[in-house]
């Protein structure tokens, strides 16, 4: 997609109107079911999809208004995964909670074929602008499920995870998806395994996949859990240890969180040449950015990223927020992109 203009999108997932669930990030139970659910979900789309293209965003997706959690929904199209029946663990080295009810392998893990591409061929019926899917990365996948099969290393079932999506990758550029975009929180936690072989199996995901590859990288959610881990961090220098790494492989954009954390913009540097997918709006708050805010934030980091290479976007997934902060927050990007674009015209 070259351009030599700052774009708008946004990292994937959009609140669900009220009436598909109650809001959360992960949905206990969805508010209807069989047909009066599958119809619920598609409108719930269309609204999305709609608003976006009015709004003028440049990639759009379909809010991940399917899912009932942005793994889980990967989770629930595979075989060998128990979502019901839930064990507890430590996740993301419990930085947020001590431990987290999580779904369980119980079986070898297949891929019974694709998973979201009913999803992506109606999201791409409503919208002539390109449609980004979002998955859930290798390393982030392993650190969610509590292995109850063994026999094999972290790594080694992350590599089977990487196969697994890099079947569900495929078919869906195949089919017309214009960027696939793994989601890697877990990169900001483990920065070791991320060098070790969190890239290989990232690698591995994205391999020939004939689409815009892109991995976002953020400091989670806005939950208040989340929230009160970062109002105690001191230390944001994950991305000094994983963006050198991610300007060597073939990773075409990387997401990153600023808006809402510590980070210093200047190691934005090292993807010189890379789409960078700048956090420009929080998503920790329903208070919504003005687009002064936002071409400051663009501003700021065109020293180290061309613009054709610069999207305004939001810090992470917008699932927790309100629908008029989501929308409000959209357009915050688009009219802070278009302030910095006159500028640079
Ligand atoms: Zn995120």
């Amino acid at each position: 997609m070259p351009s030599n203009r700052v774009r708008a999108t946004i990292v994937g997932s959009l609140p669900r109107p009220i009436w598909l669930a109650p809001p959360g990030e992960l949905i206990k139970e969805w508010r209807l079911s069989g047909d009066a659910l599958h119809e619920a979900r598609e409108d719930a789309v269309r609204l999305w999809v709609d608003q976006r293209s009015r709004t003028g965003l440049d990639v759009v997706t379909d809010g991940e208004q399917r899912r009932q959690h942005y793994i889980w929904g990967f989770f629930q199209g595979l075989k060998g995964i128990d979502t019901v029946r839930l064990a507890m663990r430590t996740q993301r080295d419990g930085r947020y909670h001590k431990e987290i009810a999580a779904a369980r392998l119980i079986a070898e893990p297949e891929w019974r074929g694709p998973v979201f591409l009913d999803a992506l061929r109606a999201a791409l019926a409503m919208t002539d602008r390109p449609v980004k899917v979002t998955l859930p990365g290798p390393m982030t996948i392993v650190d969610t499920l509590v292995d109850q099969v063994g026999g094999r290393s972290e790594e080694r079932l992350a590599m089977r995870f990487a196969e697994l999506l890099n079947h569900e990758a495929r078919a869906l550029a195949d089919a017309g998806a214009a960027v696939i975009q793994f989601d890697e929180p877990c990169f900001n936690v483990f920065v070791d395994k991320v060098k070790d072989w969190g890239i290989a199996a990232l690698e591995r995901a994205a391999q020939g996949v004939n689409a815009a590859k892109a991995v976002h990288i953020c400091y989670g959610y806005g939950s208040e859990a989340v929230k009160r881990w970062k109002a105690s961090n001191t230390d944001w220098t994950h991305y000094h240890h994983t963006l050198p790494l991610l300007a060597k492989s073939s990773i075409d954009q990387v997401s990153v969180e600023t808006a809402a954390s510590g980070v210093d913009i200047a190691v934005l540097e090292t993807l010189r040449g890379k789409d960078v997918l700048l956090g420009a709006v929080e998503v920790c708050t329903d208070t919504v950015e003005t687009p002064e805010e936002v071409a400051a934030r663009l501003r700021a980091v065109l020293r180290h990223v061309d613009p054709g290479h610069l999207f305004a976007c939001t810090d992470c997934g917008m699932v927790p927020r309100s629908r008029a902060a989501a929308s409000g927050k959209m357009r915050a990007l688009v009219a802070g992109a278009a302030l910095v674009n006159g500028e640079l015209a």
